[in-house]
């Protein structure tokens, strides 16, 4: 069973539309590639307000405990995923570069058919710190590898977050 979620954001806004539910980790695929594994859910909350001017948006409170690669000893981080955000729905190109200009406003474009799930996915991928690492101490020196005589170990090997940085960069 897919837990595909597609609204038209602007009748969820006028119907002042509620959703509390949650994800597992299996369907957010474009999540997989920054996790140690795939235990665990995200939370969220969605609903469908006007801001203070009256401007329809999406309220976004997105919870849950993942799994990241620790960048030092490469060993599971727990990563707590808490974030809440506002998202105000332009209805074309130049509300949103209206939008964009303000660094106090996030706004995306109301598509009539919006994947709420992609959307959290992306809200989750853009919070992650590009340099998660247990705290000092904290690593599992068990667990490093001397690279030297390790022939797997290449080093043009790119770790997923070094993917993640230019992809970041690139935008
Ligand atoms: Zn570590």
């Amino acid at each position: 069973m897919s837990v595909r979620f597609v609204i038209d954001p602007l009748e969820f806004v006028k119907n002042a539309g509620n959703r509390h539910d949650k994800i597992p980790l299996d369907e957010l695929a474009r999540l997989h590639d920054l996790l140690f594994d795939r235990e665990g859910e995200i939370i969220y909350h969605i609903t469908g307000r006007l801001d203070q001017n009256e401007k329809p948006g999406l309220h976004l409170r997105i919870n849950g405990k993942i799994h990241l690669n620790c960048q030092r000893c490469l060993d599971k981080l727990v990563h707590t995923v808490d974030l809440e955000t506002f998202l105000l729905l332009a209805k074309d190109e130049f509300e949103l570069d209206q939008a964009d200009d303000d660094d106090n406003v996030d706004a995306i474009l109301a598509t009539p058919e919006l994947d709420i799930l992609g959307l959290i996915e992306e809200e989750v991928i853009l919070s992650l710190s590009i340099s998660s690492r247990h705290a000092e101490g904290e690593c599992s020196t068990l667990k490093l590898k001397p690279t030297d005589n390790n022939p797997d170990d290449s080093p043009k090997s790119a770790h997923p977050f070094a993917a993640l940085a230019a992809l970041k960069k690139a935008n």
